[in-house]
């Protein structure tokens, strides 16, 4: 969080806009997206497959590939338009200041090197390392990821690891070089339950010992909560609610991020009084998003004629409450909105309190 009204985010997404070129033409992947990231501050992004989060990450990172684009907006990091950066620059930024760990963890490790030597050129690249540092600075960040026995992973090739120990040591990678801001791409989806709940706590363990600033993208909110200090919520491209855990989870304002709320399976409910319930449909193809609300035709709350209208805007409204340095934007409410009786405010077994306050914040109109 920001100390003083001149604090500078480490990232900020101003209106953001990404679009990919291909045969059929432009889509419109990413469209309008704002947010900010404070120095050591933790931000999830959540949203079903197809919302646009990668793409988020992938442009941060400037590996949009041939197709994708930035079409709008900036992407700025500490204060400077990474747009307006050099190659050689951008290069230092990338891996240095900026890593990103992905949710296969193969597709980053190299299958014919050892561990130990693989590890070992992140110093040697980006700090001038020699071997030998290197490969204590390895074998460190290693035993720093709770690996054991370090010397033997250091010594294996990844198809010798479970995909458990392999994220692990792509973390260890990614943190060898002390990024400002570590991006993770759903790094634990590809993982057994028990694995995936070790690599969640260790990620929020190395959160508080380095510092680092966490962008981390996933379609659980369960897991979000455990490690952020605030979540957007995605649909269709666009943010389409923010705030801080508390808030979020004890007060979810827009149908969609209530919708996804009834889709997690909670430890202490019982699953007669509470079922899961998925939210109808699929998110809308870029290309065939509806006028008006781009979640409309898969929300229980549609009104014709106002959720479908192009004046009320040709997008889903963001619901953005407590972003830092900018204040409370919910508008007033044309209707009530029912709270949903799969809305976790009882039983939430990853954060205690609700926010107090939520109850006496105005509803937003969607
Ligand atoms: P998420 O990470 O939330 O699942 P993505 O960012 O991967 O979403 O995708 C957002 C949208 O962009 C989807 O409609 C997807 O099909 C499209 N998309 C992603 N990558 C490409 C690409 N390389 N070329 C064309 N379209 C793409
Ligand atoms: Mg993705």
């Amino acid at each position: 969080m920001p100390d003083t009204e001149s604090a500078i985010p480490l990232l900020e997404l101003d209106r953001l806009s990404l679009s990919y070129f291909v045969r059929a033409g432009e889509m419109p992947a990413v469209t309008n997206v704002s947010l900010k990231l404070w120095p050591g501050e933790s931000l999830g992004l959540v949203g079903e497959s197809g919302c646009g989060k990668s793409t988020i990450a992938y442009a941060v990172m400037n590996y949009l590939g041939r197709a994708g684009r930035i079409v709008g907006g900036r992407i700025l990091f500490e204060g400077r338009d990474m747009a307006s950066l050099s190659a050689e620059e951008l290069r230092r930024i990338r891996g240095a200041r900026i890593a990103m760990v992905y949710q296969e963890p193969m597709s980053a490790l190299n299958p014919s090197m050892s561990i130990g030597e693989q590890l070992a050129e992140v110093p040697i690249y980006h700090a001038g390392a020699s071997m030998t540092e290197a490969r204590s600075r390895a074998r460190q960040l290693l035993a720093d990821v709770n690996l054991p026995d370090p010397d033997r992973i250091m010594a294996a090739y990844p198809h010798q690891l479970s995909g458990g120990q392999q994220q692990r040591v792509v973390i260890a990678m990614a943190l060898l070089a002390n990024p400002a801001l570590l991006l993770l791409d759903e790094p634990t989806t590809g993982l057994d339950v028990t694995v995936e709940a070790g690599v969640v706590e260790l990620i929020a363990s190395l959160r508080q010992r380095f510092g680092t600033s966490l962008l981390y993208i996933s379609h659980n909110l369960g897991l979000i909560a455990q490690v952020c200090d605030r979540v957007a919520v995605m649909y269709s491209g666009q943010i389409v609610e923010s705030g801080t855990i508390e808030e979020v989870f004890a007060r979810p304002r827009h149908p969609y991020t209530r919708g996804l709320f009834g889709c997690i399976p909670l430890p202490t409910a019982d699953k007669t009084a509470r079922p899961l319930t998925p939210i109808r449909g699929q998110v809308t193809l870029p290309s065939e998003r509806p006028r008006g609300c781009y979640f409309g035709p898969r929300c229980d709350s549609f009104i014709a004629g106002r959720c479908d209208a192009t004046s009320a805007s040709t997008t889903t409204s963001a619901i953005a409450r407590s972003a830092p340095s900018s204040p409370a934007r919910a508008a007033a409410p044309s209707r009530p909105m029912r709270r949903s009786a799969s809305a976790p405010v009882r039983a939430r077994p990853w954060r205690s309190s609700a926010n107090p306050a939520a109850a006496s914040r105005p509803l937003p109109r969607c």
